[in-house]
C-alpha cells in the first residue's frame, strides 16, 4: 500500500466583477456565496489537493507539473479532469483507493450543509464506495487570512491498496 498528502490554499475574492473570485466550487460541488476561488483553473481546493494526495502517494509529478498555470489549456478548467488523470495513473498502476480523508478548513461558506453531496462526488469521481471516502469541515476561529475569509485550505490523506 501506498499513502499520499495533498495540501492546497486558494485566496477568496469577491466573485467577478468586484473582484477576482470565481465561482466557489468545492470537490466539484457548486456552493452559493459572495467570495470564490481566484485560481487559475476553477480554483476547486478540494479537487486540487485530492489529486496531488493521490499523486504523491504513487510518486508522480504534482498536479502544478502535469497542469502548469501559465498553460493557457487550463484556464478555467474543471478540476475534475485534473483527477481524472490522477485516477487514470493510479489504475495503470494497479492501485485504488482504499480510504482517503479530507479536512476542509474555511470560515464560510459552511460546509455542512454539502458535506454529503462532495462526498458523493469525490466517491464517484474515484471509483470508490462513498464510505471510503470522508469530508471534514472547520473554520479557523477567525484568525488569520482562513479565519477572516480571504482564502481556503484543504489537507487530504489518500490510503492506495492494490486493485
Ligand atoms: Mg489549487
Amino acid at each position: 500500500m501506498r499513502i499520499g498528502h495533498g495540501y492546497d490554499l486558494h485566496r477568496l475574492e469577491p466573485l467577478t466583477p468586484h473582484g477576482a473570485g470565481r465561482p466557489f466550487v468545492l470537490g466539484g460541488v457548486h456552493v452559493p456565496h459572495d467570495r470564490g476561488p481566484v485560481g487559475h483553473s476553477d480554483g476547486d481546493a478540494l479537487l486540487h489537493a485530492v489529486t496531488d494526495a493521490i499523486l504523491g502517494a504513487m510518486g508522480e509529478p504534482d498536479i502544478g507539473q502535469l497542469f502548469p498555470d501559465t498553460d493557457p489549456a487550463w484556464a478555467g478548467k474543471d478540476s475534475a479532469h485534473f483527477l481524472a488523470e490522477a485516477v487514470r495513473r493510479m489504475r495503470a498502476a494497479g492501485l485504488r483507493v482504499g480510504n482517503l480523508d479530507a479536512t476542509v478548513i474555511c470560515e464560510r461558506p459552511k460546509i455542512g450543509p454539502v458535506k454529503s453531496a462532495i462526498r458523493s462526488r469525490l466517491a464517484a469521481l474515484l471509483g470508490t464506495a462513498e464510505s471510503s471516502v470522508n469530508v471534514k469541515g472547520k473554520t479557523h476561529e477567525k484568525v488569520d487570512a482562513v479565519g477572516e475569509g480571504r482564502a481556503i485550505e484543504v489537507h487530504v490523506v489518500a490510503l492506495l491498496v492494490a486493485a
